[in-house]
């Protein structure tokens, strides 16, 4: 009962992402919605901010970049701490993230944004150690609003119950990979040269309806079959599915564990070259462009997740998040 156990917390067609990539009969426009004056005085970059936890002692220093994030921004929140203590913890909107160690007393958390939350107030407290009440005061940001395109999509018949439980549980499991060491190193790189087809973000119509809970979870390349697919970054691969084994919807599939929360999905593909349990270099060959699973024609769709949230790879593939 794939179609009953989705719909619990989504929309009919909310599970289609992977129906992508080269469609015919579309239409596309925009979302405007007001864009909301930053309220932050400061310049873009980062901000350091001194947080005093319970005694003096305990003081830690936050640094937040971007400080003026929009909707699919990652958000790096870089703690440093006076003395040794336990890896704190970073509280967005009351949802918890890890911190990992990044150097002496120096923690990092990666906060995901997606399309599907609220621009405005983002709250953000660190909570010192586990076993403390020790909490920060919080820091308001502005998640600012972003125009995404959309697409209006006409379905017939049984789309929407493509995809098998094998599938969701082993993807969903995927994604929520927590592993503590970091693996990728600099910018990530595009996984293939073909020219890119859909954006991040993109939102949907379906049969007139808008889609609340559909965004394009990712970047389609369009590239003919048998096209090379490399390692966005560094990583252990963490699944390999193919459409043999059930995956029918996102057809052969790649998952590769970045580390610290992050990590990539490739799906489509027609050849896979690598195991689970390889570790793969940045840029090195891993597979294939394919049409397989729900996809209407050749292309590598490539999503990036942090934290479970599918994220915009852009700002990953420009600066990075060393
Ligand atoms: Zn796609």
């Amino acid at each position: 009962m794939t179609i009953l156990r989705r719909s619990l917390s989504s929309s009919r067609f909310a599970n289609l992402p992977w129906i992508d990539g080269i469609i015919t009969g579309i239409t596309t426009g925009s979302i405007h919605r007001r864009t909301r004056r930053i309220l932050i005085s400061l310049a873009l970059g980062t901000a350091i901010l001194l947080f005093i936890l319970g005694t003096p002692a305990q003081a830690v220093q936050v640094q937040i970049q971007p400080m003026e994030p929009q909707l699919g921004d990652t958000i790096s929140a870089v703690i440093q701490a006076d003395a040794a203590s336990e890896p704190p913890t970073v509280m967005m909107n009351q949802k918890s993230y890890p911190t990992f160690a990044i150097g002496s007393n120096r923690y990092r958390a990666l906060l995901p944004t997606t399309p599907l939350d609220s621009p405005g107030n983002l709250t953000i407290q660190v909570n010192a150690g586990q076993n403390t009440n020790n909490s920060s005061q919080p820091v308001t940001l502005q998640l600012r609003d972003r125009e995404f395109p959309t697409q209006s999509i006409w379905l017939s018949g049984d789309a929407d119950s493509l995809g098998t439980d094998h599938e969701f549980d082993r993807v969903d499991a995927f994604k929520a990979l927590v592993t503590p060491e970091k693996l990728w190193s600099g910018a990530f790189q595009r996984p293939n040269q073909g020219e890119i087809s859909t954006i991040y973000g993109v939102r949907r119509y379906y049969n007139g309806e808008f889609a609340q809970d559909y965004f394009h979870r990712g970047v389609d390349y369009a590239a003919p079959v048998g096209d090379p697919v490399v390692a966005p970054a560094a990583g252990t691969i963490a699944l390999v599915g193919r459409v043999e084994d059930g995956f029918e919807l996102h057809g052969n599939t790649i998952g590769i564990d970045h580390g610290q929360g992050v990590e990539s999905i490739l799906i489509h593909l027609s050849r896979i070259d690598v195991k689970e349990g390889d570790v793969v270099q940045a840029g090195q060959q891993i597979g294939a462009v394919g049409s397989t699973g729900a996809a209407t024609g050749p292309h590598l769709h490539w999503g990036l997740y942090v934290n479970s949230q599918c994220v915009d790879p852009v700002p990953w593939r420009n600066e990075g998040f060393e």
